[in-house]
């Protein structure tokens, strides 16, 4: 804003005048005073009326003027000046050329920046400010006191601040006020709000500053080039502070221009407390593969299934379970008196227990989902569209009583058999097909501490119990069971065997070979067995090195010193406890060169810790044996002490099997367990007892020739990790070891043939580890109840027979390590003994890996059973072969599985006892029969 021409100030002037001048070669007006010389100057130019804009009470004054200086003037710098000042006085009206000096107040001198200096004429500008105008208008004035000044312009203005839009709010032009900061009010824009007036500053020079309270676009709306514009269809905008419209979300859609909301489409809901902008759920689909499984015993119905495919895109899933009985065509709700564990609505589980059924009804059990939306969907109008609100599957049950085992009868008495039948009602009503009765029994009269109890799991109503005691009381007990779970009532009955007369033995298959050791006393140390045959030879005994006062005398005396020299070590194959085994070359004199593995004892060893080291080849030096890991010597004068045995290229046996799951032909893993079994006779003929025998601690070389390896005397304490403190302070590998010796520490060779019948288990199941994942506890306690280790899968029929009279719980009543060489070896001299495969039967059967879901609960589909037991990439063959359902792959064979592609021998085990525990999931844990 510039009042300002050549004209403004021709007004009125007072000596001043007015020329047309040339400066630096351009031409100007100009009002100029030049009266140096003479004292006591006072010239007046004043302006015309300048009319002020109201607001405008601070304006600028910009003047572009010459001075000339003094010293150009001779004589007259007494009284020439080289300044002028400036007036202004206020007016509401125009006063025109009335002109009263008093009126005017001074704002300011005006000096030069620069003179004028001989020719050069330099312009000068200066600007001032004249603050606090009120009135109408105003006049400047210019008072000239003796200089020589031409004054070319006067720029006369106000600042403001421009009308604006700042963050959707406008704000008007506001002139630039005398305070630093002036608040400016604005309005928000077409379309926006805000909770607070909107704001902004206008500073002193005309610029806008800290604008406060911003406008936004209101719901449907969205900022784009600083103006509020509708929301396209298809996008919404549901709060003033979003900033852009966003896509109407899944299964919900646009009404227009400008939505602040996207109702759901039709079929689709939101719950109460789903937020509004958020997506819109359908209803679940229908349960799936619901089933009923009846638990006799307690008039109890489990109830499972999957849930449906379709959750209608919700996490809320929840199940109602309805029933209804139908006596006949009569059908009613169930009513009050059944009741559902954990409840009849609201399950989040899949799975629902429903007891206090009555028998011989038929009753249906109808499973509903439900989500978040369900309620909101019953809720909508009755011609919404969408599926039913609940979505359901039936099954139908057949529930009977559980048959009750009336009376128990003694059939035969013998001194070391019973046999007993018992009568089942209804009789009527033909048990089902899967019907078994156990069977358990004890010593009446056993210090209950120490009663061992007997289970056996029968499919007859009538059993011969052998290998009883003469003239003692037995307490026999019987439980109908079922598939679906626990039995009915049980009865209990007490029945005495005959006084000793007649000794009948237990018609087992392999009776007729170990019976003979049985009515003989034995001979020699209680730790080891003696063949009769080998009765009358002298036999070498192991010498335990303890018994040396100093145990390097034993070395020394049983192992060969042998200079580090001869031994080159070539590569690290093992860790032993002591330290890094080594495959090497020994080439001493007087020895062939050959390949050796040493053992090495690492540095910083305690005496003590080199003793047990250096043990094992006191222990190892006293055998000789095929079967029995040979030692070449040791080294023991030299600060690092090794021992040197013969190397055994194929390691350890259960690694080795695992490498070569179902590679090996069952005759040769037959003629693997006669080397063991050789080594082992060996063993318990010098009276040594291993304790830690397993298939880890054999080794196999090229031949695959098995040696028995891992002797010394802290072992089983120490090295074997395997090795599981006991209460009574010991470490003991427990699923390798004989209850007696896990019991009281009873180490007996006889201990070793139950670990030797591990390790055959161990053999034929190709390395598979011993009662899988069942914990040490539950393999204790499954062995106190009579359960025993299912026959490996094509595990010849003797060979198992084999393995279940080492795990006999008498000690004495299993065969000595010479009665299983030659059982072994009579069964290599005729293969055909070993085409009898064992079964699967499922009386003889265990708790297996993964027979139901971590939490305990079935299996909901076939891929969620196949993943549990790592067998996930055989889903697609299953599903191809239509086994879709658990129960369809509860009914395969294992030619099934074979057909349906699953080939490899390691995967089909798994995969069939995986099914075998499936089947005998209820009754968790079965018996060994006899
Ligand atoms: P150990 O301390 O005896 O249990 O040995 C540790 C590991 O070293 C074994 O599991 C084998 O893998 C390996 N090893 C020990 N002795 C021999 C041997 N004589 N020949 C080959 N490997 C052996």
């Amino acid at each position: 804003h510039i009042y300002t021409n050549r004209q403004l100030l021709s007004i009125l002037f007072l000596y001043w005048e007015v020329a047309q001048k040339t400066l630096n070669g351009s031409q100007f007006y100009s009002y100029s005073v030049c009266n140096v010389g003479e004292r006591e100057q006072d010239n007046w130019l004043r302006t015309t009326f300048i009319q002020r804009r109201p607001s405008a009470s601070r304006v600028m004054v910009e003047l572009q003027f010459v001075v000339r200086d003094c010293n150009s003037f001779d004589g007259a710098s007494l009284t020439c000046k080289e300044t002028f000042n400036m007036y202004t006085s206020e007016a509401d009206a125009d006063v025109g050329t009335t002109f009263r000096k008093g009126q005017f107040k001074k704002v300011t001198t005006i000096a030069p920046d620069e003179i004028t200096r001989k020719n050069l004429q330099p312009v000068n500008t200066e600007t001032r400010v004249v603050d606090g105008l009120s009135l109408k208008g105003f006049y400047l004035a210019f008072q000239d006191i003796g200089a020589c000044v031409a004054i070319l312009s006067v720029r006369v203005y106000y600042k403001t601040c421009p009308a604006t839009v700042k963050s959707l709010a406008s704000f008007p032009e506001t002139v630039a006020g005398s305070q630093a900061l002036s608040k400016v009010d604005g309005v928000c824009m077409e379309n926006a709000v805000s909770e607070k007036v909107p704001r902004i500053y206008c500073t002193m020079d005309g610029e806008w500053v800290v604008p406060v309270s911003q406008c936004q676009c209101k719901p449907g709306y969205e900022e784009i080039k600083e103006v509020c514009q509708e929301c396209q269809p298809g996008y919404f905008k549901a709060a003033v502070p979003s900033e852009k419209c966003e896509l109407c979300p899944a299964n919900t859609q646009g009404t227009g221009y400008g939505d602040a909301a996207c109702p759901c489409t039709p079929g689709f809901y939101r719950a109460e407390d789903d937020p509004p902008t958020g997506p819109c759920s359908g209803l679940p689909g229908a349960p799936q593969d619901l089933q009923a499984t009846t638990q006799l015993s307690s008039g109890r119905v489990l109830l499972t299934w999957s849930p449906p495919g379709d959750t209608g895109g919700r996490a809320d899933l929840t199940y109602s379970v309805e029933c209804r009985r139908c006596d006949g065509a009569a059908c009613q709700a169930c009513g009050e008196k059944v009741r559902y564990e954990p409840a009849s609505t609201g399950l989040t589980e899949t799975r629902v227990s429903v007891s206090q059924l009555d028998a011989h009804l038929n009753y249906t059990f109808t499973v509903n989902a439900h989500n978040g939306v369900s309620a909101a969907a019953s809720k909508a109008s009755p011609r919404a569209h969408g599926p039913p609100s609940t979505a359901a599957l039936t099954t139908s049950l057949q529930y009977t009583d559980p048959p009750t085992v009336t009376s128990m009868r003694l059939d035969e008495r013998k001194p070391t058999s019973l046999s007993l039948s018992w009568v089942v009602t209804p009789r009527h009503r033909a048990p089902p097909r899967s019907f078994r009765y156990e069977l358990t029994y004890r010593k009446k009269d056993d210090n209950l501490n120490m009663t061992t109890y007997t289970v056996l799991v029968l499919d007859r109503t009538s059993v011969r119990v052998s290998d009883l005691a003469p003239a003692t009381t037995y307490l026999f007990r019987v439980q109908p069971i079922t598939e679906g779970g626990a039995g009915g009532a049980s009865i209990e009955d007490e029945f005495k065997t005959l006084a000793d007369g007649n000794t009948n033995f237990p018609a087992l298959v392999l009776c007729s070979l170990f019976s003979r050791r049985n009515s003989h006393s034995r001979q020699g140390p209680e730790d080891a067995y003696f063949s009769t045959s080998e009765q009358l030879k002298p036999l070498k005994t192991y010498v335990d090195p303890h018994t040396y006062e100093d145990p390097n005398t034993a070395v020394l005396k049983f192992a060969s010193e042998i200079h580090p020299n001869h031994i080159t070590k070539q590569k690290v194959i093992g860790a032993g406890e002591f330290g890094e085994v080594f495959r090497g070359i020994l080439r001493a004199p007087g020895r062939t060169e050959g390949p050796v593995a040493i053992k090495t004892l690492k540095p910083g060893y305690s005496e003590k810790q080199r003793q047990d080291f250096l043990s094992e080849a006191s222990i190892m030096g006293q055998f000789s044996h095929q079967n029995i890991i040979r030692l070449e010597g040791v080294v023991t004068k030299f600060k690092h002490a090794m021992i040197v045995t013969e190397y055994m290229e194929n390691g350890a046996l259960d690694k080795y099997l695992r490498d070569h799951d179902g590679e090996i032909p069952s005759i040769q893993l037959v003629g693997m367990l006669r080397g063991i079994s050789g080594g082992m006779k060996y063993l318990s003929d010098m009276s040594y007892v291993h304790r830690d025998l397993a298939a880890r601690n054999i080794l196999v070389n090229t031949n695959l020739e098995c040696k028995v390896s891992d002797f010394g005397l802290s072992r089983v304490l120490e090295d074997d990790p395997e090795g599981t403190y006991t209460t009574s302070g010991g470490k003991i590998p427990i699923r390798w070891t004989a209850p007696e010796a896990i019991a009281y520490r009873k180490f007996t060779s006889a201990s070793d043939v139950w670990s030797f019948g591990i390790v055959m288990w161990e053999v034929m199941a190709f390395g598979e580890r011993p009662y899988w994942d069942m914990s040490n506890h539950e393999v204790m306690k499954a062995i106190n109840e009579a359960f025993r280790l299912p026959a490996p899968m094509d595990c010849p029929s003797a060979v198992y027979q084999l393995m279940l009279q080492c795990w006999l719980q008498e000690r004495a009543k299993r065969p000595r390590f010479p009665d299983i060489v030659s059982l072994l070896d009579k069964l290599l001299r005729s293969p055909d003994s070993l085409k009898t495969i064992a079964d699967f039967d499922p009386r003889v059967s265990i708790r297996l890996p993964s027979t139901s879901g971590s939490d305990g609960s079935p299996f909901r589909s076939v891929s969620e059973w196949l993943e549990s037991i790592k067998m996930s990439q055989y889903s697609e063959n299953f599903a191809c072969a239509g086994m879709v359902t658990m129960e369809q792959v509860l009914h395969m064979r294992n030619e099934d599985i074979k057909n349906i592609g699953v080939r490899l021998p390691g995967h089909l085990k798994r995969i069939a006892y995986s099914i075998l525990g499936l089947k005998d999931q209820t009754s968790t844990l079965s018996v060994f029969a006899m």
